[in-house]
């Protein structure tokens, strides 16, 4: 069967809805169709790994309405080919969908541990992986986490919540080493540890068995470990294969210009695929990042619909870890010169995060309200030493 849209998105998740509302609000008669991989209508991720397991919000209340906006959904679909001469992709059963104008927003996958995924080793990403990880989640149960990045401790935290036994296990030193300084790094080990999660650090999975009752895992460290359930947070990789066998220049994700428009005058990308230029940091750019994608989704739906300018938003991004919360902008990465700047030690403050005298990144710890501040700060030239920075930006009550 072959469809034809005015304009095309290519996956179905955050990104995807903010181009379906943002080409609808700029084109009131256009039709806009979207081919998603997943069952699932456009959705929240974030609460995948948080709101969910609190309580704070259910699966019904995550649903982002897409359909209102009046895109037809072709869900449980993956599109396996994409030929630009003739403005059209192919899915995997064979329809065809012809585009005038095309959003690749086809986001970005787990890295994989060295077993497969079945019903206990859950590479987490989607809804479909939170329940498979929610029927193994019940009280008292032990559950791996191998990774202690963002979606590793988001869900350490939220699995000891529910009552599970939880062992992460990560080849850094510390709960988000490399990103933030030491001292706080240590800090978060110890929080972690104090609410009944234990930490092996400095080892990796490599290799593992499932039979019917639990998960063997094999560690580098000659130890193993039997869990019922075993899940990974290891990283995500663009899915940048529909882009590069088309031919769109890819480099860390899909090369975009400042409209978010990729090397075909026709062909638009956002979201964790997109590698965008970031005019604040003077650098090129993937965020992997809830803001990214519905910003750079909302611009690039504009920008196709004919009424986008330049895309210069600096993403934030946030996390909840127990009743720890953050926000932060730009870049955090510890081998910068981060300087420290807390009103509650490791409980309430800021750390800038210093190249040269320019401030590259910005941590709200438990400080709310100040990402724009951050933002302007981050664009200003300076140049800003430790003295000058401290008590910048405001920690609030
Ligand atoms: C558990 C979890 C928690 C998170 N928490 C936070 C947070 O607290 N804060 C924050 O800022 N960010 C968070 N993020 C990141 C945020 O959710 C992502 O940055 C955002 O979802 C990216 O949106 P996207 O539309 O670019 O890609 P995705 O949401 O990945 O959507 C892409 C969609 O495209 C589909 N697709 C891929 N290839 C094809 C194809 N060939 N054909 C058709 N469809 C295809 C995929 O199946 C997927 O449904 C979290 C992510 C996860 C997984």
């Amino acid at each position: 069967m072959e469809h034809e849209y005015d304009y095309l998105i290519v996956g179905g998740g955050m990104a995807a809805d903010a181009a379906a509302k943002a080409i609808r609000a700029a084109d009131a008669t256009a039709g806009i169709g979207i081919v998603g991989a997943e069952a699932e209508a456009p959705y929240e991720r974030p609460p995948l790994s948080k709101a969910l397991w609190k309580g704070d919000k259910s699966l019904g209340s995550i649903d982002l309405g897409t359909a209102a906006s009046g895109a037809r959904l072709h869900l449980g679909r993956r599109v396996e080919a994409l030929d630009r001469a003739a403005r059209r992709v192919r899915d995997a059963r064979g329809d065809s969908y012809r585009y005038r104008r095309l959003l690749l927003a086809t986001g970005a996958m787990p890295r994989r541990l060295p077993l497969a995924d079945d019903d206990r080793v859950i590479h987490f990403r989607t809804v479909d992986d939170y329940r498979r990880l929610r029927a193994h989640a019940v009280a008292g149960a032990h559950v791996a986490v191998i990774g202690g990045g963002f979606i590793g401790s988001e869900l350490a935290a939220s699995l000891a919540g529910v009552g599970c036994r939880v062992t992460m296990l990560f080849p850094a030193r510390s709960i988000g080493s490399g990103r933030y300084p030491d001292g706080l790094a240590t800090f978060l080990d110890d929080y972690f540890r104090a609410r009944g999660v234990e930490l092996l650090a400095g080892v990796k999975v490599v290799e593992g068995r499932t039979d019917d009752t639990g998960v063997e895992l094999v560690l580098s460290d000659g130890r193993s470990l039997r869990v019922a359930a075993a899940v990974a947070g290891l990283g995500v990789t663009p899915n940048t294969a529909l882009a590069a066998q088309a031919g769109l220049a890819v480099d860390d994700g899909v090369v975009v210009d400042a409209q978010l428009r990729s090397s075909d005058p026709n062909i638009w990308a956002a979201g964790d695929l997109a590698n965008f230029f970031s005019p604040s940091l003077g650098r090129r750019l993937r965020v992997e990042h809830e803001n990214a994608a519905v910003e750079m989704g909302g611009h690039a739906g504009r920008a196709m619909a004919g009424a986008g300018g330049e895309f210069t938003t600096l993403p934030y991004f946030y996390s909840d870890l127990f009743d720890l919360g953050y926000e932060a902008v730009g870049l955090l990465d510890a081998r910068l010169q981060p300087v420290e700047d807390w009103s509650e030690p490791h409980r309430k403050g800021v750390v800038y995060y210093l190249d040269g005298g320019r401030v590259r990144g910005v941590l709200l710890w438990n400080v709310w309200g100040q990402v724009e501040a951050a933002r302007t700060l981050i664009a200003q030239e300076g140049p800003f030493d430790a003295a000058s920075l401290r008590g910048r930006i405001a920690h609030g009550d």
